[in-house]
């Protein structure tokens, strides 16, 4: 695709013409060439490769998770512009009229729904840990997992890179504090590497989280101090505002303390956490090497395609 100087919606646009997504209505909201997911098939393959030396456990959640369990870590407290959780009519016969009715007036007939004990699942490993903790104490030489979801976010954007619905491959680290920092260390090192080897120009920065509100921005400053949060970042929709495809988070004993994440001798738990933003990626190749795929450089296709 042409790499001159554009805005997010003409990359948007341009997507839509070459058939790589496809409208909805909803900002954000879209469907997926099978190009587009053979890309993203690849690149998750990719990822799997690499990290099987490690041997992680795989899990696969669902797109929805608990919403007791995305309450007790504290979602809603951080992050409560972004999430969603599933309604549900669960009325009666009179309820069922008083809704179509409301419906055919125009009005809002949502107030008919009640909450489920479902959310939408925000980030792939937020549904892990309480099902960690269940399983008793961490081993001293801790645990790894291999998880892959679709995420939910209400940011509605015209930024192509920005979806409400996306998907996530995580690998989480849960041990001691050194052993955490090492994953992480060793993943910044691997995830620069596999994104130099699919010749995208990238580079790695500190980062924090859009803490809602005002003690928000207490919180980011000291994500940022402590070096909790880094990024990889890929121009996608914009030259001078690269897009994290990769970020790599050290929880320190939050998630720990959060579910009694304990070693056998009672001494709480850290955990890191690397996330490969799947949509994102995909669209960074078809940004950098073009809309058809048969035509991207030959050492880029064997990465994807002949390994
Ligand atoms: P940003 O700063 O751009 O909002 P983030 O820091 O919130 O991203 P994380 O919370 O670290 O992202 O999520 C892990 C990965 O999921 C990110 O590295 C990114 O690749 C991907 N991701 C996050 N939000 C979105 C989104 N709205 N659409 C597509 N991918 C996303
Ligand atoms: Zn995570
Ligand atoms: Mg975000």
């Amino acid at each position: 695709m042409d790499t001159g100087t554009f805005t997010s919606k003409d990359l948007l646009d341009k997507l839509f013409d070459n058939g790589i997504l496809f409208e909805t209505g909803v900002d954000g909201l879209y469907g997926r060439s099978g190009m587009f997911e053979e890309v993203i098939e690849r690149f998750e393959r990719l990822v799997t490769r690499l990290g099987a030396v490690d041997k992680p456990t795989r899990i696969h959640f669902p797109p929805g998770m608990n919403r007791a369990t995305l309450e007790k870590s504290g979602y809603m407290k951080s992050f409560p512009q972004l999430a969603g959780c599933v309604h549900s009519f669960m009325g009666g016969e009179r309820d069922h009229a008083k809704l179509l009715g409301m419906m055919d007036a125009g009005q809002d007939w949502t107030e008919l729904q009640q909450p489920t004990e479902l959310a939408l699942t925000p980030a792939a490993c937020y549904p892990l840990y309480p099902t960690v903790a269940a399983r008793g104490p961490v081993p001293m030489d801790g645990l790894l997992f291999e998880l892959s979801s679709y995420c939910f976010r209400h940011e509605p954007s015209q930024d192509p890179a920005r979806m409400q619905l996306f998907r996530m491959r995580e690998f989480v680290c849960i041990g001691t504090a050194d052993h955490v920092h090492a994953f992480r260390q060793s993943w910044l090192e691997r995830g620069k590497a596999m994104v130099e080897s699919l010749e995208l120009p990238c580079e790695l920065d500190l980062a924090n989280d859009p803490f809602f509100g005002r003690g928000g921005k207490m919180l980011a400053n000291n994500q940022r101090d402590q070096g909790l949060k880094f990024e990889l970042l890929i121009p996608v929709s914009s030259q001078e505002k690269p897009t994290a495809c990769l970020s790599f988070n050290y929880h320190q004993d939050h998630f720990g303390q959060t579910w009694g994440l304990k070693f056998a001798d009672g001494s709480l738990c850290h955990s890191a956490c690397v996330g490969f933003g799947l949509e994102r990626v995909a669209l960074a190749l078809f940004r950098h090497h073009g809309p058809d795929v048969n035509a991207w450089p030959p050492a880029v296709r064997a990465v994807l395609w002949d390994a």
